[in-house]
C-alpha cells in the first residue's frame, strides 16, 4: 500500500525523492522517511509520523545531500503510526536501510530467533525484521549484498517490494518484489526506482516492470541486473511508458477526486476509442476476438473484485446476463480466494481492479487459473500484476487515479464490462440485433449526458451544504441502480466519515426503514424506467416517516419532484446504461459535503489507494 521511490545517479537524490513520494502520496500517507547516502559515505536516514510535507520540514535543518536514496510514505500494518515505526529501517550497525511495501507473515518467529542471537530492534515493525535479518547473514556469512537478501528472502514468508542501501557498497541500490508492484527507470547512468511509473515519467520513459521473485541491482554505469534467489539471470524487457506529466497532476482543480470526476467525459471517449466505430454499429473488443471459442462456451461467469469494483461488477452481471444469457455470479475476492470454490475448467473468472494490484483480487485470479478456469482481466493500470496473471482481458484505459477514492476507474469498469457483454452477446446471437444497435449508440452517448450532469456542480455543491449535519445517510436504489446506490454509499463513507448504507430500495421495508426520522437524508435513484412505480412507493414510505428525500429523477419528472426535498434531474438513457449517468452527481455530492466537514479528499484515513496487503 505504500509508496516506494529510489535514485542513484549524479544528480541530487532527496528532490527527485521528494517528488516522488508526493506523487505516490495517494498510496499509503501515515508517515514518511528517507534515506540518502552523502558524500563522505554516511548513511542518513530521516522519518517522520504525517505527510511528505512534514518530512520536508523535518529534513529543512539536516544534511541531505547525497546522490543515492530510498524514500517511503506507510500505510502501517505492523505496528502505529509513528516516527520510530516510518521507513526506512536501519540494520542494527547502521550500515543497512531498507524500505518495504507488504507484510512479512513470519515476521514473529524470524524475530524471534534474531533476538535470541543478541540482535536488538528498535521498531515494531515486520519491516525491522528483514534488514536485521540481512545483515546477521552478511555477518555470519561474510557475503555480500546481494547474495545476503537472496538468503534473507528464501527465509520469507509475505508480500513485499523493497529496496535497500548499503553504506559499505554505496554505489548500488538493491530491490526485489514478491506481490507488490516495482518499477524501475532507466536513465544515462542513472537508475530509478517507483512503485509505479509515476515518480520515473519525467526522467525517462524507459521503464522495466520487475516480476514476482526478480531481485533487481541497479549500479550506475553498469547494465540493469536482475536475478532471483538463486541468483539466476532474470528476463527484464525494457518498456516504453506512456504516461504523461499532465495525467498525474491536478490541472486547476482543487482536489485530485474533483479533477478525475470531471474527466469521465473524456476518459470515456478514450475508454471506447477503437472499440466503438464511429458509426456506433459495432463493438470489438480484441480479447473477444483472440478468444472467442474460451468466453462463448462459458458454463458460467464469476466476477471477483473488491470495494467499488465490486460494484461495477455487480453491474456488469446483470448487462453479461441480460446480453449474453450466461449466469454469473459476483465474488468478494478476499472470500473467494479463502473458501475453496467450485471453479474450474469452463468457467471464466473476470477479475476487476484499478491498480490491477489488488492483492485479494490477484490471490483470486491465481487460484481460478489454478484450477483450470479462463481468466479476463479489466484493470486501468497498464503492466500491473493482475493484467499480467490473466489470460486476457481488457484495460479501461481512464489515465492514472490519483484520489483514493474511485471515481472515474469505476465508469471506465462499467462501460467495459457493458462493451464485453455487448460483444459477446453479438457473436453468442444471444442479442437483438435492435438491442445491441440502441445500447452501443446509448453508450457512445453517455461522455456528453455526463457532461450535462457536471453542469449541475454548482448546484449539487448547494445541496450538499445542507446535508452535513447528518450522521447516517441511505442510499436506495433498483435493478441496474442498486449498485448506484451501493457506489453513492460507499464514497460518502469513504471520504467524508459519515455513516451510509446502500441497499435495493425494496428491501428498505426489511430493516432499515426503522431508522428513518427527520433527521435521516435518504438518496433514491428513481429514474423513468420498468421500476419506476415500485420506487415511488419506497419514496411514499420514506416521507410517511418524515425521512428527507434526495431523489435522483428524469429530466421533467413533476411526480418526485413535489414529493421529495431536493431533486436532480438526469438526462434520458437506456436503462442499462443509467448507472453511468447516476453515479456521477452522488460523486459531486460525496465530494462536496467531504469538503464543506473539511476532510481530506484525496486522502482518507485510514485508506489507501492500492491495497496490496490482504
Ligand atoms: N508492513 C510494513 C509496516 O507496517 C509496511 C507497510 C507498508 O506497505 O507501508 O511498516
Amino acid at each position: 500500500m505504500c509508496g516506494i521511490v529510489g535514485y542513484i545517479g549524479n544528480r541530487e537524490a532527496f528532490p527527485i525523492l521528494v517528488k516522488g513520494l508526493k506523487r505516490l502520496e495517494y498510496r499509503g500517507y501515515d508517515s514518511a522517511g528517507v534515506a540518502l547516502i552523502s558524500e563522505g559515505n554516511n548513511l542518513n536516514v530521516y522519518k517522520t509520523k504525517g505527510k511528505v510535507a512534514d518530512l520536508e520540514a523535518y529534513c529543512a535543518d539536516k544534511d541531505i545531500t547525497g546522490s543515492v536514496g530510498i524514500a517511503h510514505t506507510r500505510w502501517a500494518t505492523h505496528g502505529e503510526p509513528s516516527s520510530v515505526n516510518a521507513h526506512p529501517h536501519y540494520s542494527e550497525s547502521k550500515n543497512l536501510a531498507i524500505i518495504h511495501n507488504g507484510i512479512i507473515e513470519n515476521y514473529a518467529d524470524l524475530k524471534k530467533k534474531l533476538q535470541e542471537n543478541g540482535v536488538v530492534f528498535r521498531s515494531d515493525t515486520d519491516t525491522e525484521v528483514l534488514v536485521q535479518l540481512v545483515e546477521y547473514i552478511q555477518n555470519k556469512k561474510e557475503v555480500d549484498l546481494l547474495t545476503a537478501v537472496q538468503v534473507a528472502l528464501h527465509q520469507v514468508i509475505g508480500a513485499y517490494a523493497v529496496a535497500l542501501l548499503d553504506k559499505n557498497n554505496p554505489r548500488q541500490i538493491i530491490a526485489a518484489r514478491k506481490q507488490s508492484p516495482l518499477v524501475v527507470g532507466i536513465g544515462e547512468n542513472e537508475f530509478f526506482l517507483g512503485s509505479d511509473a509515476s515518480p520515473i515519467v519525467e526522467y525517462t520513459d524507459k521503464v522495466v516492470y520487475l516480476e514476482d521473485g526478480n531481485i533487481a541491482v541497479m549500479a550506475p554505469g553498469e547494465e540493469l541486473k536482475v536475478v532471483d534467489v538463486f541468483n539466476e539471470k532474470q528476463n527484464a524487457e525494457v518498456k516504453k511508458v506512456n504516461l504523461n506529466l499532465g495525467q498525474i497532476e491536478k490541472g486547476g482543480y482543487p482536489h485530485f477526486m474533483l479533477k478525475e470526476i470531471f474527466e469521465q467525459p473524456e476518459c470515456l471517449k478514450t475508454c471506447m476509442l477503437g472499440r466503438i466505430n464511429s458509426e456506433g454499429s459495432h463493438v470489438t473488443l480484441s480479447a473477444v476476438l483472440d478468444y472467442r471459442k474460451q468466453l462463448i462456451s462459458a458454463k458460467r461467469i464469476i466476477i471477483v473484485a473488491c470495494g467499488t469494483s465490486w460494484h461495477a461488477g455487480l453491474i456488469g452481471k446483470q448487462m453479461i446476463e441480460n446480453l449474453c444469457r450466461i449466469p454469473v455470479e459476483v465474488e468478494y475476492a478476499s472470500e473467494f480466494r479463502y473458501r475453496n470454490p467450485v471453479v474450474g475448467t469452463g468457467d471464466v473468472v473476470i477479475a476487476i481492479s484499478q491498480s490491477g494490484e489488488t492483492a485479494d483480487t490477484l490471490a483470486a485470479v491465481k487460484l481460478a487459473k489454478e484450477k483450470g478456469a479462463f481468466i479476463y482481466g479489466i484493470c486501468n493500470a497498464v503492466g500491473s500484476s493482475i493484467p499480467r496473471a490473466t489470460d486476457t482481458g481488457s484495460y479501461i484505459h481512464v489515465g492514472p487515479e490519483i484520489g483514493v477514492a474511485s471515481t472515474k476507474a469505476f465508469t471506465g469498469q462499467v462501460t467495459v464490462l457493458t462493451m464485453l457483454a455487448l460483444a459477446l452477446g453479438n457473436v453468442m446471437g444471444t442479442v437483438s440485433h435492435d438491442d445491441y444497435i440502441s445500447i452501443v449508440k446509448g453508450l457512445q452517448a453517455i461522455p456528453d449526458k455526463i457532461r450535462e450532469v457536471l453542469k449541475l456542480n454548482e448546484r449539487i455543491a448547494d445541496l450538499s451544504r445542507t446535508f452535513t449535519y447528518a450522521r447516517n445517510f441511505l442510499y436506495l436504489g433498483r435493478g441496474f441502480s442498486y449498485p448506484v446506490a451501493l457506489e453513492g454509499a460507499l464514497k460518502l463513507k469513504e471520504i467524508s466519515y459519515i455513516h451510509a448504507e446502500g441497499y435495493p430500495a425494496a428491501e428498505m421495508k426489511h430493516g432499515p426503514i426503522a431508522l428513518i426520522d427527520s433527521d435521516m437524508p435518504v438518496v433514491v435513484i428513481a429514474t423513468h424506467n420498468d421500476l419506476y412505480e415500485k420506487v415511488l412507493s419506497n419514496i411514499q414510505e420514506i416521507k410517511a416517516r418524515k425521512g428527507r428525500v434526495i431523489a435522483l429523477v428524469s429530466k421533467g419528472d413533476d411526480t418526485i419532484s413535489k414529493l421529495a426535498d431536493e431533486v436532480i434531474e438526469l438526462p434520458d438513457t437506456l436503462e442499462c446504461l443509467e448507472p453511468l449517468i447516476a453515479t456521477i452527481p452522488l460523486q459531486l455530492m460525496a465530494y462536496h459535503v467531504a469538503v464543506c466537514k473539511g476532510k481530506d479528499v484525496d486522502q482518507p484515513r485510514n485508506l489507501a489507494k492500492s491495497v496490496t496487503v490482504e
